[in-house]
């Protein structure tokens, strides 16, 4: 929890005129855009100081990721309990997770459950997609476009969008001419599909896909997988939780939060604190064999400490995986297509995985090169490599997201002057904390650009909470304008940017470099998110809380 405010007096003499006009001309006092996890949070949080608050989902459920990402196989990477929501005891105390990394069902069953127990449907507003965003500087207040044409207006505008929710179709002549069936994984339909003996396509290998393609391979009559860039997969070693274990699991929670907030990136492994080649070679090969055999993200981001900034260090581990994708998989040829050879281990998100590697000792799949053999076309009937005519029954689009700044550039927000954020963010990509941007007063940010991602409600919960704070320090003395200072945005970007020096993953395409090929105008790699210490990130952010926001120009 972070520190309590208020301790100075606010800094009001450089706040920008008009001054601010009263509530009570307004629809809502907040409006929330998306009830994902961090939405729905966020409104019970603003809920509390009193507020009239308005979520706008363009779904028809809550849950955000784990409502539209529905696609086979889609499961929680990070241990299930260590991703709940940690507020409230009684919903700790009385939700039972079933398996150590859940399934999307149950995901989305636990985040229905915490609508209906808060009462959070009620200011839900489902099948409403915000097209556009504005500031009124007359009335300091936003007005927001659902794509049905309707308007309204409040005094805030938390933008709860989420890093991952803009799905991107590839760039390939003819994807609309297939007339099979077709999904993309981040916006797969309700109804069950079948593949049992289907001819079915996957294209796309990053963590989706690699969750797709084990799952679809169990029934599919003939698998083709598609890869571009193949990633280093790691064994995810999921089992059930019983009756006896759930009840020990929920005797430790207050300890496993408490950990959670004292490790790099909030999940419940952390670094150790030795260098790679500061132990002998049988005793790194033992540790690496223990994290590999160990579930969840050990292998990443429990590894030695300079895996990810030195590339000696770097290259050992990442020959330690390659020798296991060489044991797992039969054919010696399809196993080097597998293995990495333009990014090393961890670089790029490590995808998790059940017999992955095994899917391709299967009779019925197959796995093609696209860098080899490029898709030159989609088709009525399936597609066209360089050298091959496939037929599909089903092709399946795991290409991923426009992340980060895509679920922002999807909506017209319009600041200060009409100024566009995302004309602004294509010039430069600033922020303040993440949570704010100069010349949008009044816009707050969870999971923005330059926040701590790791384990997501983790940085969640916290991002809603600042915010909430803010809002309640500003109820408080009858204060209706929050600007970040510019001042204060450059520190914030040049302090993200500082961090970042030194990671070999800025200097891999990734999505976490803010590289999509899909995408026009995304092919150049920004520092797109707070690299440093979860820890470093709050501890800035609490002080500037304890300071009484001074590098927020109040009014
Ligand atoms: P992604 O990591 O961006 O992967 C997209 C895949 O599609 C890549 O293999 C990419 O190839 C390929 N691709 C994109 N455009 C293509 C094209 N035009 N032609 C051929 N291939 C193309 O997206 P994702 O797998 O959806 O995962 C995104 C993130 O979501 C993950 O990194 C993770 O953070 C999150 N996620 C979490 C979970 C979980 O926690 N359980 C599960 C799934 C996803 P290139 O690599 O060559 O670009």
């Amino acid at each position: 929890m972070h520190a309590k405010t208020g301790e100075k007096e606010p800094n009001l003499d450089s706040a920008p005129s008009p001054a601010p006009s009263s509530a009570t001309n307004l629809d809502y006092d907040a409006i929330v855009i998306g009830a994902g996890i961090s939405g729905m949070y966020q409104l019970y949080r603003l809920r509390e100081l009193g507020l009239r608050v308005r979520v706008f989902e363009a779904g028809t459920g809550v849950g955000g990721t784990w409502y539209w990402n529905r696609y086979p196989g889609a499961r929680f990477d990070s241990e299930s309990y260590s991703y709940a929501y940690s507020f409230s005891q009684e919903l700790l105390d009385e939700w039972d997770w079933t398996e150590h990394f859940s399934p999307q069902p149950e995901t989305e069953r636990y985040l229905n459950h915490v609508a209906d127990k808060f009462d959070l449907r009620r200011d839900i507003q489902f099948s409403s997609r915000v097209e556009a965003a504005h500031y009124d500087d007359e009335q300091n207040c936003w007005a927001v476009t659902l794509s049905d044409g309707e308007t309204c207006r409040s005094r805030f505008l938390v933008a709860a969008v989420g890093p991952l929710s803009a799905p991107t179709w590839p760039r390939i002549d003819g994807v609309d001419d297939f007339q099979g069936q077709a999904f993309h994984t981040g916006l797969w339909p309700k109804e069950p599909v079948s593949f049992e003996g289907k001819r079915v396509a996957v294209i796309g290998t990053g963590a989706t896909g690699v969750q797709t393609i084990q799952e679809v391979a169990k029934t599919a009559g003939h698998l083709t997988v598609f890869q571009r860039r193949p990633n280093w997969c790691t064994p995810l070693h999921n089992r059930k939780i019983d009756a006896a274990e759930m009840r020990e699991l929920k005797k430790g929670y207050p300890e496993m939060f408490q950990h959670c907030r004292e490790t790099f990136s909030c999940f419940l492994h952390t670094p150790d604190p030795r260098n790679t080649f500061d132990v002998s070679e049988e005793e790194r090969q033992a540790f690496w064999e223990k994290v590999y055999a160990s579930p969840g993200f050990g292998i990443w981001v429990g590894n030695f400490s300079d895996m990810l900034l030195d590339r000696a260090a770097n290259k050992a581990v990442s020959d330690f995986v390659a020798g296991k994708i060489r044991q797992r998989v039969t054919d010696q040829r399809v196993a080097e297509m597998l293995i990495p050879k333009e990014h090393g281990f961890g670089t790029r998100r490590v995808p998790q995985e059940t017999h992955y590697y095994e899917v391709y000792n299967q009779p019925n799949v197959e796995l093609i090169s696209i860098v080899d053999t490029p898709i030159e076309r989609i088709t009525a009937t399936g597609l066209e490599t360089s050298d091959r005519e496939f037929e599909f029954d089903i092709i399946i689009y795991a290409t991923g997201f426009d992340a980060i700044t895509g679920s922002f550039d999807r909506i017209d927000i319009r600041g200060m002057d009409g100024q566009s954020l995302k004309q602004k963010w294509r010039g430069a990509l600033e922020t303040f904390l993440g949570v704010q941007v100069a010349g949008f007063p009044n816009m707050f940010m969870v999971m923005g650009p330059h926040t701590a991602l790791g384990n997501i409600p983790r940085s969640i919960e916290y991002n809603v909470e600042w915010v909430a704070d803010l809002i309640g320090y500003m109820q408080d003395r009858n204060l209706t304008r929050a600007e970040a200072r510019p001042e204060s945005v450059a520190d914030w970007t040049n302090f993200v940017i500082e961090k970042s020096e030194g990671l070999l993953s800025n200097e891999i395409d990734s999505w976490m470099t803010g590289i999509n090929q899909n995408v026009e105008g995304k092919q150049t790699r920004i520092i797109a998110r707070f690299s440093g210490s979860a820890v470093d990130y709050r501890e800035h952010c609490d002080e500037i809380a304890a300071g009484g926001y001074q590098e927020l120009m109040l009014a």
